[in-house]
């Protein structure tokens, strides 16, 4: 059977993944064998969500109305139903969920009658808490199939130092990334700086190490000295799979959805307020600006150096008329040319305009030229691909590191 369980946090407290842990134990203390735990993450751009989207599956053998029971009084216990938006459900189905429901909740929208009419028909035992919103991502979890996946190994804290400063070894969590990269991925990001797989808000998780595969997260986490973590758990999960994206085609994008997409930069990258940088992109059928925010960093100088006419592949979420630049792939690359009025021959001097049409002119000798002169000047980027740093990146998004992609300037920079 599958077990799935979503919206059980809040800003100030809980989260999905740990209660997922614990319920479990609770399980394989009851005599329910869990097989597997699955970190689901859903559609990023779902307004209401409280941090990453994330629902949890397990996979277990055993009663189905125990299990419902015990997860039940799980969610009962810990879900934070104090805040406005923590709508908990959960969902125990023998019968398999169309996997096409969990397709529509990573890269679409879809609304609680559609869940709890697939549970209907597969018979299943379900709970919606406060207005059930949470069966949707409960009910996207049981039917989840990964065509690629990933895993995280979660370290959690004990529930009277929720919301204190964590204490997890920086000189440590560097060490495990560098013995373990490529096979795990945004433990810390070298290039600005900063530790990225341990939250500051005041959940229970402690940190979390993503990677290829059990084995190589686990090796990493080896190299962690932290306080002691209550419990740990291994989830399989979709992160770092690009599974959110659709192919998309300017013209025709929309709301909400995530994209992978061609275009030619249209004209020159502009820097906003706040740092944030834009540049529209043209196809046939339209135009579309791809932002590039502040948080982004260093990528936003990749974004600011393009050019019209530069070839482009872009992803990212297709959100208030703009993509969210998650990765960017520089296809073919214009010359950077300037025009200038000649050098005259005899004097050595710059011409000047003649007037419109009319070439240029020396203003001390008078020879006249009909062309401009052309400068050259080498590109500051290469083509290829480009991402936004670890620190910036959306759980779903797919790291060039994983896909075997090369990273211009791409290594390892100072030491935390
Ligand atoms: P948590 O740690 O609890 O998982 P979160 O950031 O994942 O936090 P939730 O609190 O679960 O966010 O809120 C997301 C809500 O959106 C849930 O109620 C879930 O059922 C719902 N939801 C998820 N994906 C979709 C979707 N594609 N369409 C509509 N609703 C969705």
């Amino acid at each position: 059977m599958r077990i799935g369980i979503d919206d059980t946090d809040s800003p100030r407290t809980m989260c999905t993944t740990y209660l997922g842990a614990v319920l479990a134990r609770r399980l394989n203390e009851s005599g329910i064998r869990v097989n597997r735990a699955y970190l689901v993450r859903l559609n990023p751009n779902v307004t209401f969500k409280t941090r990453g989207n994330a629902a949890i599956a397990l996979d277990a053998e055993g009663d189905p109305k125990i299990s419902f029971r015990l997860a039940c009084r799980c969610i009962e216990e810990l879900a934070d139903f104090g805040a406005e938006n923590t709508h908990p459900g959960i969902v125990v189905t023998e019968e398999k969920i169309p996997t096409a429901f969990f397709q529509r909740a990573v890269q679409d929208y879809c609304t609680r009658e559609e869940a709890t009419d697939l549970l209907d028909d597969a018979g299943a035992l379900y709970r919606g808490y406060k207005n059930g919103r949470g069966l949707i991502g409960a009910t996207a979890a049981t039917a989840a199939e990964f065509v690629d996946t990933t895993y995280e190994w979660l370290s959690y804290r004990s529930m009277d130092r929720w919301g204190s400063e964590r204490y997890v070894d920086a000189a440590s969590l560097r060490a495990s990334e560098l013995a373990t990269s490529p096979h795990t991925w945004d433990t810390v990001d070298f290039q600005n700086r900063v530790v990225v797989c341990v939250p500051h808000t005041p959940d229970p998780v402690l940190f979390g190490i993503r990677g290829s595969n059990p084995f190589w997260v686990a090796k990493a986490r080896g190299f962690v000295r932290s306080e002691f973590p209550v419990c740990e758990q291994i989830y399989q999960t979709n992160q770092g799979t690009d599974s959110h994206l659709m192919k998309g085609t300017i013209g025709a994008l929309i709301e909400g959805r995530s994209y992978d997409l061609f275009g030619t930069v249209a004209a020159r990258p502009e820097t906003l307020v706040g740092g944030h940088v834009r540049v529209t992109i043209v196809e046939e059928y339209g135009t579309v600006s791809c932002m590039a925010f502040e948080p982004t960093k260093g990528f936003r100088d990749i974004v600011r150096s393009l050019l019209p006419g530069d070839r482009v592949r872009v992803t990212g979420s297709y959100k208030r008329g703009s993509i969210n630049l998650e990765k960017l792939c520089i296809e073919a690359l214009v010359e950077d040319t300037t025009l200038h009025p000649p050098l005259c021959p005899e004097c050595v001097r710059r011409m000047t305009s003649a007037g419109r049409a009319k070439g240029y002119k020396c203003r001390h000798c008078g020879s006249r030229a009909s062309s401009p002169m052309t400068t050259v000047a080498p590109r500051t980027v290469q083509i290829g691909w480009y991402e936004v740093p670890s620190c910036a990146r959306r759980h779903l998004a797919m790291p060039l590191i994983r896909a075997g992609l090369r990273i211009p300037d791409g290594g390892p920079g100072e030491p935390l």
